[in-house]
């Protein structure tokens, strides 16, 4: 390129932008139809080299197949003279096997003479250089399935279409258990493999979280179905994401447009509802959205009236009921919870999970909250003078707290009744404590200033992780029910449970544990060192006149319920009596054996021997050492694994790990291993529970391998 004072070589300028630009960019010359791509775009994707011949056949091979007809037809129209330039967007493969998308916009020029296409120049942007693109999936974004409702709705083919929104059951689970990252991963690979399960002409959406929505031009309820179903295969096959294993499942609200012609909800929502419904009805399922699930909206409005009745007529209606909280161990009551209860003239006693959100989408929450922060700090004070260290803790939605009044509330009905400030806890839910950590800060600090507990609510239903547990500065975390129920049956919920409880002590928090319906439950808890529980097994919420009957005159009233104070503490203490040991140990059906000091195996029980088909204890013990292969599964030698195992016990107390075994003729023998460290005629021994995991299901056994690393 020459002008006056200005001289720059054309190939520079081509160096120099393909060098410099994020994007990808082809500069091809129609004459010998071959181009030159950018170093990045050679990087990416499979072409064979910085020159390449036929680019367009090329890169069209690596164009997904419901897209390919749609840009060779407008590569065509160039061709053929009907325009002069391309702009799609279009999904393509890159060297990862992934299809990203992409936009992709050329100018074909021609030669000024014949009228013949001469070169063609290009860029192609990236994921993230294009807005409406999700970027932990690639996938089209919310804000692009709106453009399409409306561009079909304009078209007049809206009557056809149909529409299936995902949600992935459990999401948080694999959120908050692996990592964020984790669920990142796990997010990108299920939409890359959702793509390729759809027909052509379909489009798939990342929607919030852990949502997708499915898009079809044609969509029949049998072809909806037809698509739930593979996909529901799909989610049954073993998915692995980092050298983890992961399982999940999906449902699904399908709405066929031609059925609901008449609604004025719009198409989402009716997917959401359905969706609703899906998970409602226990998850893995695909429910089609019918217009008589719209009959709820008439009940909502009939409360909706009736709560605005009641926020006038000083809080009609409005009662609270107290669920008292006790000690993990002795069960002693230390405080309650108070928890929201409305009385429906129309519908009867209602539960928060109905009426909250419509408090909180109608702001009403606002003085509703205030009146329950009233009450309850009343009552506290009242419950104070029999307990004196009564607490208690009021529910706060993320609204309030968001409120920049809030801490002058809570001082103000603090003051009023003259409670001090450490007897009241306000809980929040986690994932408001994830979503909002900045604005947080400023109001816990000004509550702790004011001397207030913070509780983090619902712990592991939300978004967070282990890690990020001690980031918020706050006094109690509440586990969410969801892991008490299954505490004995699942290492997963287990290990998990011991972990948050072993991280909260270690960053000065204590821990409640919420849903403790049965004894064994509260054994479990307490041998796993909550400071707190709540649950029916103690009490539901009762109203407070029982609550004051019940527990403020006899606060010890469930002591007899508390499991024996010796059961499950790490420092059993046993007797002297080697015979009467080893009688205990046989009557135990799991393996088990002794450790001393100095690594040596020195008793059995029959389960043991049993459990490698062996003859005899004797054997067991001579040949110990046989018994696992010379290698663990994470690649330890054996032996070194062990003898750490078994300090650590010495040391700690308690250890729990996977452990290969393998009998004498070697059939392995996966097993979880719990190493208890006892005292035994005045010295200490470390006691090896083995169970054979072979008869539980593999993902079990993988889910704790991967936690045994926590
Ligand atoms: P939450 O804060 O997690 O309250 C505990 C819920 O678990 C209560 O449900 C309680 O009845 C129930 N629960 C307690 N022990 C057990 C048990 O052993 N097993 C089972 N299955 N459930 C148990 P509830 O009263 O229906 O409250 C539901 C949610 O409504 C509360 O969950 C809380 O998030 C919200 N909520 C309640 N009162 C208020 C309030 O005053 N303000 C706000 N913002 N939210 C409230
Ligand atoms: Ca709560
Ligand atoms: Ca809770």
């Amino acid at each position: 390129m020459r002008q006056d004072n200005f001289e720059v070589e054309d190939r520079e300028i081509y160096a120099a932008l393909m060098e410099s630009i994020d994007d990808y960019i082809y500069i091809g010359d129609l004459t010998s139809n071959k181009y030159l791509i950018s170093q990045n775009m050679l990087d990416d994707f499979e072409l064979p080299d910085r020159m390449v011949d036929d680019l367009v056949s090329a890169w069209g091979e690596l164009i997904h197949e419901k897209d390919k007809v749609r840009f060779f037809k407008s590569i065509q129209d160039m061709l053929d003279g009907r325009t002069d330039s391309h702009n799609e967007e279009y999904q393509i493969r890159n060297r990862q096997g992934q299809y990203i998308w992409v936009h992709c916009r050329g100018r074909l020029y021609r030669d000024q003479e014949s009228g013949r296409p001469r070169s063609f120049v290009g860029i192609v942007k990236k994921p993230t250089s294009i807005g409406k693109i999700d970027q932990v999936t690639g996938l089209h974004t919310h804000e692009k399935y709106v453009e399409a409702i409306e561009g079909m709705a304009a078209a007049g083919v809206m009557s056809k279409a149909g529409m299936i929104l995902l949600g992935i059951d459990d999401f948080s689970r694999i959120n908050t258990l692996k990592t964020h990252h984790f669920g990142d991963i796990v997010l990108r690979y299920v939409a890359q493999d959702l793509m390729k399960m759809l027909p052509p002409g379909t489009m798939l959406y990342r929607f919030d979280g852990d949502q997708f929505a499915i898009l079809l031009p044609v969509g029949s309820r049998s072809t909806l179905f037809r698509i739930y179903e593979k996909i529901q295969n799909f989610t049954i096959e073993p998915h692995f994401a980092e050298g983890q294993e992961y399982s999940f499942t999906i449902s699904a609200g399908a709405v066929c447009f031609s059925e609901i012609g008449l609604i004025e909800e719009d198409v989402e929502k009716c997917a959401a509802i359905a969706l609703k419904e899906a998970k409602a009805m226990g998850k893995n399922r695909c429910v089609f959205f019918a217009p008589e699930m719209l009959d709820y909206k008439v009940r909502e409005q009939k409360i909706l009236q009736e709560l605005a009745g009641s926020v006038r007529e000083s809080f009609r209606g409005f009662h609270l009921a107290y669920q008292p909280i006790t000690d993990a161990t002795n069960l002693t009551v230390i405080g309650a919870e108070a928890l929201l209860r409305f009385h429906s003239d129309t519908y009867g006693a209602l539960g928060p999970d109905e009426f909250i959100p419509l408090l909180e989408n109608t702001g009403w929450i606002f003085p509703v909250g205030r009146w329950v922060l009233s009450q309850a700090i009343k009552t506290c004070v009242r419950w104070r003078e029999k307990i004196d260290d009564f607490t208690i803790n009021v529910n706060v939605s993320c609204l309030q707290f968001k409120d920049d009044s809030f801490a002058s509330v809570v001082e103000e009905e603090l003051k009023r009744y003259g409670l001090p400030p450490r007897y009241l806890t306000l809980e929040m839910t986690e994932t408001y404590f994830v979503t909002n950590k900045e604005n947080l800060a400023a109001t816990i600090s000004y509550l702790h200033e004011l001397g207030c507990k913070i509780a983090m609510d619902d712990f592991g239903t939300g978004y967070s992780s282990l890690g990020r547990l001690t980031e918020f500065n706050i006094d109690v975390v509440k586990i969410d029910r969801l892991f008490v129920q299954s505490l004995n049956a699942n290492h997963y919920n287990y290990s998990f449970v011991e972990a948050v409880i072993r991280l909260c002590h270690r960053a000065g928090m204590k821990v409640c544990i919420e849903g403790v319906e049965t004894a064994l439950q509260q054994q479990n808890v307490s041998a796993l060192h909550a400071d707190s529980l709540q649950g029916f097994y103690v009490s539901r919420p009762v109203p407070p006149e029982d609550f004051q009957q019940n527990f403020i005159e006899h606060p010890d009233c469930m002591f007899a319920k508390a499991a024996p104070k010796n059961i499950p503490s790490q420092y059993l203490r046993m007797s002297g009596d080697k015979d009467l040991l080893l009688s205990m140990m046989d009557a135990v059906p799991l393996a088990l054996n002794l450790w001393n000091q100095k690594y040596q195996n020195v008793e059995c029980n029959q389960a043991a021997v049993k459990l490698f088909e062996l003859q005899e204890e004797a054997e067991y013990l001579d040949r110990f050492f046989e018994l696992s292969p010379e290698f663990q599964p994470d690649g330890l030698p054996s032996m070194q694994k062990a003898r750490d195992k078994i300090k650590e016990a010495f040391e700690q107390g308690k250890s729990v790990f996977y452990w290969m075994h393998c009998r004498l003729d070697g059939e392995p023998i996966p097993c979880e291993v719990v190493l208890t460290r006892l005292s035994y005629k005045n010295e200490y021994v470390v006691a090896g529970y083995t169970k054979d995991l072979r008869e539980h299901d593999l993902q079990a056994e993988k889910e704790f391998l991967d936690l045994a690393d926590l």
